[in-house]
Parts: structure tokens; C-alpha cells; sequence
């Protein structure tokens, strides 16, 4: 069964040369259609314009890389989980049934510039499969947009709202 959606972590280092990246470089991010999901390639923008292939990238954006702070996660306080919090655990359960939160969820997010989105494309259910690259980490996140209708949203956002505020919790199997 095709993953309907996904982390995928930016790279540290170029795909295509090996090199670095230092902080603030042009860089260009790559998704590749895979088995089952989508493979992500970061490279240095030379290297993409480049470098010869034979395969047709799902999606293409140019972007920057910033250096992680080590600083600035250590200094994150605990806190009730965050929207981003609750949108990775959504991903990594893989619910179909909360497919709909993890969507508002990632609006909420983009809405709130934690989130960009960098890629919008169709998508086989009738929804859109649209990508977004976070801010600070540049973490990729592949969410269905399942084109909810109004009357469907409240009750979305009555959810989401429970999930974070710890009124509902999680059916996790174990
Ligand atoms: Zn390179």
C-alpha cells in the first residue's frame, strides 16, 4: 500500500558531491518517487543544474540550508505537546482515520510560518498531496489534503483541539 504521507529529514551533507552544506547556502530539495513512498535528495544547487540523470523528480524546490542550533533545540522548554509534536506522532502512527487532523493540523502549522508549503500535486483519492518543508529544520512533510468540506471542518478542529489540549488521547495499538 502506497504511504499516503511522510517525514522525510533534509540532508546535512550534498547528495550529489558529498560536500557539506554550510549555513545559508543555496541548496536545491528533491522528492523521488520510490516503492511505497518518496525518497529525499538535498544537493548544492551547481551540483543539481549539473549533474546528468535519467529519472524524472515528483517535486523540485530551491531553498536554503541553515545550519542547526544546538542552542536554540536545548533551550526549547517542556512544554504540553505542541501542534508539531502532535503532527509527527500523527504521521508516525499512519492512522487513516486521522488522516483529516494531520491535514488541519498542517495548516494550523503553515498558518503559524512554522510550515511552507513547497509543492502542491493531485492525488490518485481525489485529494491533493502537498508538501511542506519546515522553517527551522527543513524536515519535509507529505500530508494529504483530503478537500474537506466546510460542514466536515468543525468537527476536524474540535478534534485537534482536544488532542492538544489532552482531553482526547491517542488510541495507540501496542
Ligand atoms: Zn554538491
Amino acid at each position: 500500500m502506497a504511504q499516503e504521507w511522510n517525514i522525510r529529514p533534509r540532508g546535512h551533507v550534498c547528495a550529489l558531491c558529498g560536500q557539506p552544506f554550510t549555513d545559508k547556502q543555496a541548496c536545491v530539495s528533491v522528492l523521488k518517487e520510490i516503492e511505497g513512498g518518496y525518497e529525499r535528495l538535498d544537493c548544492c544547487a551547481d551540483c543539481w543544474r549539473q549533474t546528468p540523470r535519467d529519472w524524472e523528480p515528483f517535486s523540485v524546490w530551491e531553498g536554503e540550508y541553515n545550519a542547526p542550533s544546538p542552542a536554540a533545540v536545548k533551550a526549547e522548554p517542556v512544554k504540553k505537546e505542541t501542534a508539531e509534536e502532535l503532527l509527527r506522532k500523527l504521521i508516525a502512527l499512519d492512522d487513516p482515520a486521522m488522516r483529516n487532523v494531520v491535514y488541519v493540523l498542517a495548516v494550523m502549522l503553515e498558518r503559524g510560518k512554522q510550515l511552507v508549503e513547497r509543492d502542491a500535486k493531485p492525488h490518485e483519492s481525489g485529494g491533493i498531496l502537498r508538501i511542506y518543508e519546515h522553517k527551522k529544520s527543513g524536515d519535509t512533510f507529505i500530508v494529504l489534503d483530503p478537500r474537506l468540506r466546510l460542514d466536515q471542518l468543525g468537527d476536524v478542529q474540535n478534534q485537534v483541539v482536544a488532542l492538544l489540549s489532552g482531553t482526547e488521547t491517542l488510541q495507540t495499538e501496542s
